[in-house]
């Protein structure tokens, strides 16, 4: 549904991989002006045609209105800099789960815009990107989850110098999303991830033990009321997405046993064996 008076006039996106161009249609879809940026030559460009194919399909299912989908079509914009993100009043960054590459994005952002800055980490300190954008206050974190058209629910992460105003914005926008929003507190991995990583990481030791094989192990799981088994949840995430915030858990936890990765994933991940996005993970896909 098309917004009449969005929290957020226009949204900007940093990084337009599997989550970016998630954000992008959902934000098009509510009638808002996104642009999208990514360092990626031409992916921006990819991203925002992958979003428009998802709207399109909101439209064969019935969910959403011809008339509506053409204006959000119009609302997406990929963009080849970052400076180009100037008229946002929200900034999304979804880029990879690096620290150091989202500090300096951050840094970037502050003399950019004045609007909201937000980042879509699963796993990294928030505090510790607030911190390193100089612009704190107006600095939270916004955990959308995959795929974002379809998951309702977004993890919205407070620090102590976030401004309350900027909270409420968020929160508000959130709703007018149709999402449901769980304010967290700074904690690695904050609530789903923090719960879901033994998920991971104890079906990984069993099939590193030859215990299961991934199809075998997804079924057993579905069966038992799981919505998906690990490894196709791991194909779809991303093999290299999903070891990476493993890792950062890890560490953030001081070497917790209970977030130990897995040297299987590691071996995958180097094998480009990333899942749905290469073609293969655990299993094989049709690339698109
Ligand atoms: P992805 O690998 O699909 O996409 C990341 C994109 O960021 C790539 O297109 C890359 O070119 C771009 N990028 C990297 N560095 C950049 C830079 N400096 N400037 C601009 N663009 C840059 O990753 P993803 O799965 O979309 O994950 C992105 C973020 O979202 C990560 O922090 C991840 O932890 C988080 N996340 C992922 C999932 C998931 O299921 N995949 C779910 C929730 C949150």
């Amino acid at each position: 549904m098309v917004l009449p008076n969005p929290s957020f006039a226009s949204v900007g996106i940093v990084g337009a991989g599997t989550m970016g161009q998630g954000i992008a249609q959902i934000v098009a879809q509510a009638g808002v002006p996104v642009r999208i940026y990514d360092k990626g030559p031409g992916r921006a460009q990819e991203a925002a045609k992958q979003a428009a194919a998802g709207i399109e399909r909101q439209v064969q299912k019935g969910r959403l209105s011809a008339e509506d989908a053409q204006a959000a079509l119009q609302c997406l914009i990929p963009v080849e800099s970052l400076r180009e993100l100037a008229p946002s009043a929200l900034v999304i960054e979804a880029v990879v789960e690096n620290v150091g590459v989202k500090q300096q994005i951050f840094r970037e952002m502050r003399d950019i815009t004045q609007g909201v800055l937000a980042s879509n980490t699963s796993s990294l300190s928030i505090t510790a990107l607030a911190a390193a954008s100089g612009a704190r206050e107006r600095m939270l974190g916004l955990h959308f989850f995959n795929p974002v058209p379809a998951m309702r629910l977004i993890e919205v992460i407070r620090h102590d110098d976030l401004d309350d105003r900027v909270l409420r914005q968020v929160l508000g926008f959130v709703g007018e999303l149709g999402k449901e929003a769980a304010l967290c507190q700074d904690t690695p991995g904050f609530i789903v991830n923090r719960v879901a990583r033994p998920f991971y990481g104890e079906s990984l030791r069993m099939l590193g033990e030859r215990l299961q094989e991934p199809l075998d192990l997804d079924r057993a799981l579905r069966d038992g009321g799981f919505p998906m088994g690990p490894c196709e949840l791991m194909d779809l995430i991303g093999l290299d997405v999903n070891l990476n915030v493993t890792e950062a858990m890890f560490h953030a936890y001081y070497g917790e046993p209970r977030y130990r990765p897995h040297p299987l994933q590691a071996r995958m991940v180097a094998a480009g064996r990333l899942g749905r996005k290469t073609g293969r993970g655990f299993y094989e896909y049709e690339q698109r």
